[in-house]
Protein backbone atom coordinates (compact mmCIF):
# COMPACT_ATOMS: atom_id res chain seq x y z
CA UNK A 1 0.00 0.00 0.00
CA UNK A 2 1.80 3.40 -0.97
CA UNK A 3 1.69 6.43 1.50
CA UNK A 4 -0.93 7.96 -0.92
CA UNK A 5 -3.60 5.46 -1.02
CA UNK A 6 -3.20 4.89 2.61
CA UNK A 7 -3.81 8.57 3.50
CA UNK A 8 -6.91 8.12 0.55
CA UNK A 9 -8.18 4.99 2.44
CA UNK A 10 -8.10 7.07 5.95
CA UNK A 11 -9.93 10.07 4.41
CA UNK A 12 -12.87 7.34 3.06
CA UNK A 13 -13.30 5.84 6.95
CA UNK A 14 -13.27 8.99 8.06
CA UNK A 15 -16.23 10.19 6.07
CA UNK A 16 -17.82 6.85 6.51
CA UNK A 17 -17.51 7.58 10.00
CA UNK A 18 -19.09 10.87 9.76
CA UNK A 19 -16.20 12.32 11.45
CA UNK A 20 -15.45 15.84 11.30
CA UNK A 21 -14.81 17.82 7.90
CA UNK A 22 -11.78 19.06 9.65
CA UNK A 23 -10.02 15.72 10.61
CA UNK A 24 -11.08 14.41 6.70
CA UNK A 25 -9.54 17.46 5.56
CA UNK A 26 -5.92 17.59 7.07
CA UNK A 27 -5.99 13.99 5.35
CA UNK A 28 -6.56 14.65 2.33
CA UNK A 29 -4.24 17.78 2.77
CA UNK A 30 -1.12 15.35 3.78
CA UNK A 31 -2.31 12.91 0.63
CA UNK A 32 -2.11 16.12 -1.70
CA UNK A 33 1.60 16.93 -0.34
CA UNK A 34 2.62 13.24 -0.66
CA UNK A 35 1.59 13.58 -4.03
CA UNK A 36 3.35 16.26 -5.21
CA UNK A 37 6.06 15.24 -3.42
CA UNK A 38 9.53 13.56 -4.95
CA UNK A 39 9.30 9.76 -3.36
CA UNK A 40 13.23 9.72 -2.60
CA UNK A 41 12.95 13.20 -0.88
CA UNK A 42 9.57 11.49 0.86
CA UNK A 43 11.19 7.87 2.17
CA UNK A 44 14.85 10.22 3.62
CA UNK A 45 12.23 12.29 5.43
CA UNK A 46 10.39 9.54 6.72
CA UNK A 47 13.74 7.51 7.74
CA UNK A 48 15.07 10.57 9.50
CA UNK A 49 12.06 11.27 11.22
CA UNK A 50 11.58 14.18 9.75
CA UNK A 51 8.11 14.30 7.39
CA UNK A 52 6.36 16.97 9.81
CA UNK A 53 8.82 19.52 7.94
CA UNK A 54 6.89 18.86 5.67
CA UNK A 55 3.64 21.91 5.52
CA UNK A 56 0.96 19.86 5.68
CA UNK A 57 2.08 16.51 7.55
CA UNK A 58 1.51 16.37 11.10
CA UNK A 59 2.04 13.49 13.53
CA UNK A 60 -1.15 11.58 12.73
CA UNK A 61 -0.28 11.24 8.93
CA UNK A 62 3.91 10.78 9.19
CA UNK A 63 2.81 7.94 10.83
CA UNK A 64 0.76 6.31 8.69
CA UNK A 65 3.35 7.65 5.65
CA UNK A 66 5.83 5.87 7.26
CA UNK A 67 4.35 2.89 8.33
CA UNK A 68 3.01 2.42 4.91
CA UNK A 69 6.50 2.55 3.20
CA UNK A 70 7.92 0.03 5.67
CA UNK A 71 5.50 -2.05 3.91
CA UNK A 72 2.83 -2.20 6.83
CA UNK A 73 -0.83 -1.50 7.14
CA UNK A 74 -0.51 1.49 8.79
CA UNK A 75 -2.28 0.78 12.62
CA UNK A 76 -4.27 4.03 12.38
CA UNK A 77 -5.85 2.48 9.57
CA UNK A 78 -6.92 -1.32 10.57
CA UNK A 79 -8.61 0.99 13.44
CA UNK A 80 -10.43 3.16 11.21
CA UNK A 81 -11.56 0.11 9.50
CA UNK A 82 -12.68 -2.16 12.07
CA UNK A 83 -14.66 0.89 14.39
CA UNK A 84 -16.23 2.52 11.44
CA UNK A 85 -17.30 -0.53 9.71
CA UNK A 86 -21.11 0.06 9.26
CA UNK A 87 -23.98 -2.33 10.85
CA UNK A 88 -27.18 -3.41 8.59
CA UNK A 89 -30.02 -5.88 10.09
CA UNK A 90 -30.48 -9.09 8.26
CA UNK A 91 -33.73 -7.08 7.36
CA UNK A 92 -32.33 -4.23 5.98
CA UNK A 93 -29.44 -6.46 4.19
CA UNK A 94 -32.12 -7.97 1.84
CA UNK A 95 -33.01 -4.21 0.13
CA UNK A 96 -29.08 -3.67 0.34
CA UNK A 97 -28.47 -6.99 -2.01
CA UNK A 98 -30.95 -5.92 -4.20
CA UNK A 99 -29.78 -2.00 -4.49
CA UNK A 100 -27.35 -1.50 -8.33
CA UNK A 101 -27.24 1.68 -7.94
CA UNK A 102 -27.46 5.35 -5.96
CA UNK A 103 -29.64 8.01 -7.07
CA UNK A 104 -28.07 11.03 -5.55
CA UNK A 105 -24.52 12.36 -4.60
CA UNK A 106 -22.68 15.00 -4.98
CA UNK A 107 -18.76 15.77 -6.47
CA UNK A 108 -15.99 18.67 -6.14
CA UNK A 109 -18.67 20.96 -9.05
CA UNK A 110 -20.54 21.40 -6.28
CA UNK A 111 -20.18 20.50 -2.28
CA UNK A 112 -18.62 17.36 -2.03
CA UNK A 113 -15.10 16.59 -1.34
CA UNK A 114 -14.41 13.92 -4.21
CA UNK A 115 -14.17 14.24 -7.73
CA UNK A 116 -16.50 12.67 -9.88
CA UNK A 117 -13.98 9.61 -11.08
CA UNK A 118 -13.18 9.38 -6.90
CA UNK A 119 -17.02 8.61 -6.59
CA UNK A 120 -17.98 6.53 -9.21
CA UNK A 121 -14.58 4.22 -8.34
CA UNK A 122 -15.64 4.14 -5.01
CA UNK A 123 -19.21 2.83 -5.87
CA UNK A 124 -17.90 0.74 -8.36
CA UNK A 125 -16.45 -0.98 -5.70
CA UNK A 126 -18.80 -0.97 -3.61
CA UNK A 127 -20.90 -3.27 -6.41
CA UNK A 128 -23.15 -0.36 -7.96
CA UNK A 129 -23.49 -1.09 -11.50
CA UNK A 130 -24.32 2.90 -11.86
CA UNK A 131 -25.15 5.99 -10.01
CA UNK A 132 -26.58 8.91 -10.91
CA UNK A 133 -24.29 12.82 -10.26
CA UNK A 134 -26.70 14.83 -8.38
CA UNK A 135 -24.68 18.41 -7.96
CA UNK A 136 -26.59 20.96 -6.65
CA UNK A 137 -28.31 23.88 -8.82
CA UNK A 138 -27.53 27.83 -9.38
CA UNK A 139 -29.71 28.93 -6.57
CA UNK A 140 -27.85 27.18 -3.88
CA UNK A 141 -24.41 29.52 -4.46
CA UNK A 142 -23.26 28.34 -0.74
CA UNK A 143 -22.96 25.20 -2.28
CA UNK A 144 -21.54 26.37 -5.18
CA UNK A 145 -24.57 25.38 -7.45
CA UNK A 146 -23.93 24.57 -11.06
CA UNK A 147 -25.85 27.18 -13.53
CA UNK A 148 -26.47 26.44 -17.40
CA UNK A 149 -23.11 26.91 -18.54
CA UNK A 150 -21.19 24.52 -15.94
CA UNK A 151 -23.73 21.86 -16.07
CA UNK A 152 -23.58 21.62 -19.89
CA UNK A 153 -19.92 20.87 -19.33
CA UNK A 154 -20.35 18.77 -16.55
CA UNK A 155 -22.39 16.49 -19.17
CA UNK A 156 -19.90 16.81 -21.35
CA UNK A 157 -17.30 15.69 -18.65
CA UNK A 158 -19.55 12.76 -17.81
CA UNK A 159 -19.54 11.09 -21.53
CA UNK A 160 -15.77 11.54 -21.19
CA UNK A 161 -15.49 9.58 -18.01
CA UNK A 162 -18.16 7.14 -18.76
CA UNK A 163 -15.62 5.79 -21.60
CA UNK A 164 -12.94 5.10 -18.83
CA UNK A 165 -15.69 2.97 -16.87
CA UNK A 166 -16.12 -1.36 -17.87
CA UNK A 167 -19.24 -2.47 -16.59
CA UNK A 168 -20.44 0.95 -14.57
CA UNK A 169 -22.27 4.17 -15.74
CA UNK A 170 -22.23 7.36 -14.47
CA UNK A 171 -25.74 8.55 -15.08
CA UNK A 172 -26.43 12.61 -15.25
CA UNK A 173 -28.75 14.50 -12.96
CA UNK A 174 -29.17 17.00 -11.06
CA UNK A 175 -30.51 17.89 -7.29
CA UNK A 176 -32.28 20.74 -8.43
CA UNK A 177 -33.79 23.54 -5.98
CA UNK A 178 -37.68 23.60 -5.38
CA UNK A 179 -38.69 27.88 -5.49
CA UNK A 180 -40.98 28.40 -3.28
CA UNK A 181 -43.68 28.23 -5.56
CA UNK A 182 -42.57 24.56 -6.52
CA UNK A 183 -41.16 25.33 -9.95
CA UNK A 184 -37.51 24.70 -10.54
CA UNK A 185 -33.97 26.15 -10.56
CA UNK A 186 -33.37 24.48 -14.36
CA UNK A 187 -34.58 25.26 -17.51
CA UNK A 188 -36.76 22.62 -18.45
CA UNK A 189 -34.46 22.21 -22.03
CA UNK A 190 -31.65 21.23 -19.44
CA UNK A 191 -34.15 18.62 -17.20
CA UNK A 192 -35.10 16.90 -20.41
CA UNK A 193 -31.58 16.47 -21.23
CA UNK A 194 -30.79 15.27 -17.51
CA UNK A 195 -31.24 10.88 -16.80
CA UNK A 196 -32.84 11.61 -12.94
CA UNK A 197 -34.00 14.50 -11.87
CA UNK A 198 -33.95 14.81 -7.66
CA UNK A 199 -35.93 18.18 -6.66
CA UNK A 200 -35.44 19.19 -3.07
CA UNK A 201 -36.36 21.83 -0.99
CA UNK A 202 -33.25 23.79 0.39
CA UNK A 203 -34.69 27.58 1.26
CA UNK A 204 -37.67 28.70 3.11
CA UNK A 205 -37.87 25.46 4.93
CA UNK A 206 -40.25 27.13 7.91
CA UNK A 207 -43.40 28.19 5.16
CA UNK A 208 -46.77 27.68 6.10
CA UNK A 209 -48.44 24.30 5.81
CA UNK A 210 -50.79 25.32 3.30
CA UNK A 211 -48.10 26.82 0.76
CA UNK A 212 -45.26 24.51 1.41
CA UNK A 213 -48.33 21.46 0.33
CA UNK A 214 -48.64 23.38 -2.98
CA UNK A 215 -45.05 24.03 -3.42
CA UNK A 216 -44.09 20.62 -2.94
CA UNK A 217 -47.48 19.20 -5.11
CA UNK A 218 -46.22 21.48 -7.84
CA UNK A 219 -43.04 20.13 -7.77
CA UNK A 220 -43.78 16.56 -7.45
CA UNK A 221 -46.50 16.85 -10.53
CA UNK A 222 -43.95 18.53 -12.53
CA UNK A 223 -43.07 15.82 -15.42
CA UNK A 224 -39.33 16.02 -15.23
CA UNK A 225 -39.07 15.51 -11.58
CA UNK A 226 -38.05 12.17 -11.09
CA UNK A 227 -36.89 11.81 -6.90
CA UNK A 228 -38.52 14.34 -4.12
CA UNK A 229 -35.42 14.79 -2.41
CA UNK A 230 -35.09 14.35 2.24
CA UNK A 231 -38.77 15.88 1.64
CA UNK A 232 -39.11 17.69 5.36
CA UNK A 233 -35.64 18.58 5.25
CA UNK A 234 -35.01 17.82 8.68
CA UNK A 235 -31.40 17.84 10.39
CA UNK A 236 -31.95 15.46 13.57
CA UNK A 237 -31.28 17.59 16.57
CA UNK A 238 -30.77 20.79 14.81
CA UNK A 239 -33.90 21.67 12.34
CA UNK A 240 -36.89 20.24 12.93
CA UNK A 241 -38.91 18.82 9.86
CA UNK A 242 -41.05 21.38 7.82
CA UNK A 243 -44.78 21.42 7.97
CA UNK A 244 -46.80 20.07 4.82
CA UNK A 245 -50.08 17.70 4.18
CA UNK A 246 -48.32 14.64 3.59
CA UNK A 247 -51.20 13.38 1.64
CA UNK A 248 -51.64 15.82 -0.84
CA UNK A 249 -47.96 15.76 -1.25
CA UNK A 250 -47.54 11.57 -1.31
CA UNK A 251 -51.15 11.64 -3.53
CA UNK A 252 -49.23 13.78 -6.41
CA UNK A 253 -45.81 11.29 -5.79
CA UNK A 254 -47.95 8.52 -6.45
CA UNK A 255 -49.93 9.91 -9.49
CA UNK A 256 -47.13 11.83 -11.13
CA UNK A 257 -44.91 8.83 -11.13
CA UNK A 258 -42.04 10.55 -8.43
CA UNK A 259 -40.06 8.67 -6.14
CA UNK A 260 -39.75 9.54 -2.34
CA UNK A 261 -36.30 9.90 -1.50
CA UNK A 262 -35.15 7.52 1.84
CA UNK A 263 -31.96 9.85 2.20
CA UNK A 264 -29.80 7.43 4.16
CA UNK A 265 -27.51 10.11 6.00
CA UNK A 266 -27.82 9.67 9.72
CA UNK A 267 -28.78 13.45 10.37
CA UNK A 268 -31.43 13.00 8.13
CA UNK A 269 -32.92 10.24 7.78
CA UNK A 270 -35.34 11.70 5.63
CA UNK A 271 -38.33 11.13 5.47
CA UNK A 272 -39.34 10.10 8.89
CA UNK A 273 -40.84 6.65 9.68
CA UNK A 274 -44.72 8.29 9.83
CA UNK A 275 -44.27 9.64 6.78
CA UNK A 276 -42.98 6.49 5.18
CA UNK A 277 -46.25 4.62 6.38
CA UNK A 278 -48.01 7.58 4.76
CA UNK A 279 -46.37 7.15 1.22
CA UNK A 280 -46.30 3.30 1.27
CA UNK A 281 -50.47 4.18 2.04
CA UNK A 282 -50.53 5.85 -1.89
CA UNK A 283 -48.38 3.43 -3.17
CA UNK A 284 -45.33 5.48 -4.03
CA UNK A 285 -41.98 4.67 -5.69
CA UNK A 286 -38.97 5.31 -3.54
CA UNK A 287 -35.61 5.42 -3.85
CA UNK A 288 -32.92 4.39 -1.56
CA UNK A 289 -30.28 7.43 -1.66
CA UNK A 290 -27.11 8.15 0.40
CA UNK A 291 -26.86 11.65 -0.59
CA UNK A 292 -22.85 11.69 -0.17
CA UNK A 293 -20.49 14.12 -0.49
CA UNK A 294 -17.66 12.10 0.10
CA UNK A 295 -16.76 8.40 -1.02
CA UNK A 296 -16.75 7.45 2.14
CA UNK A 297 -20.63 8.19 2.84
CA UNK A 298 -21.30 6.16 -0.56
CA UNK A 299 -21.44 3.18 1.70
CA UNK A 300 -24.44 4.87 4.29
CA UNK A 301 -26.94 2.95 2.05
CA UNK A 302 -27.53 0.08 5.42
CA UNK A 303 -29.08 3.44 6.93
CA UNK A 304 -31.78 4.07 4.55
CA UNK A 305 -32.33 -0.14 4.08
CA UNK A 306 -32.78 -0.66 7.70
CA UNK A 307 -35.46 1.93 7.47
CA UNK A 308 -37.11 0.68 4.39
CA UNK A 309 -36.96 -2.62 5.97
CA UNK A 310 -38.50 -1.37 9.44
CA UNK A 311 -41.40 0.25 7.29
CA UNK A 312 -41.89 -3.06 5.14
CA UNK A 313 -41.65 -1.28 2.14
CA UNK A 314 -41.73 -3.13 -0.84
CA UNK A 315 -38.42 -3.74 -2.31
CA UNK A 316 -39.87 -4.07 -6.15
CA UNK A 317 -41.02 -0.04 -5.76
CA UNK A 318 -37.68 0.36 -4.34
CA UNK A 319 -36.41 1.96 -7.83
CA UNK A 320 -32.79 1.98 -7.70
CA UNK A 321 -32.98 -2.00 -7.61
CA UNK A 322 -33.65 -1.26 -11.17
CA UNK A 323 -30.75 -2.04 -13.38
CA UNK A 324 -29.52 1.58 -15.36
CA UNK A 325 -31.80 0.72 -18.38
CA UNK A 326 -34.66 -0.17 -16.89
CA UNK A 327 -34.19 3.07 -14.68
CA UNK A 328 -34.02 5.18 -17.44
CA UNK A 329 -36.88 3.72 -19.29
CA UNK A 330 -38.99 4.57 -15.95
CA UNK A 331 -37.62 8.06 -15.48
CA UNK A 332 -38.17 8.87 -19.31
CA UNK A 333 -42.00 7.43 -18.63
CA UNK A 334 -42.90 8.76 -14.91
ZN1 LIG B 1 -30.33 18.43 -0.57
ZN1 LIG C 1 -27.92 16.31 -1.90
Amino acid sequence: MTPEDALERVVHLLDRAHASAFKAKAFLRARDVVRETDQAELSQLAAAGKLTELEGIGDSSARVITEALSGDIPAYLSKLEAETALAITPEGQRYRDALRGDCHLHSTWSDGGAPIEAMAAAAQTLGHEYMVLTDHSARLTIAHGLDRERLTTQLDDIAELNAQFDGFRILTGMEVDIFEDGSLDLADDLLERLDVVVASVHSKLRMDRQHMTERMVVAAANPHVDILGHCTGRLIGKRPPSVFDADYVFAACAQFGTAVEINCRPERLDPPRELIDVALGFDCWFSIDTDAHATGQLEWQPYGCDRAAQCAVPIDKVINTMAADDLLAWTAGA
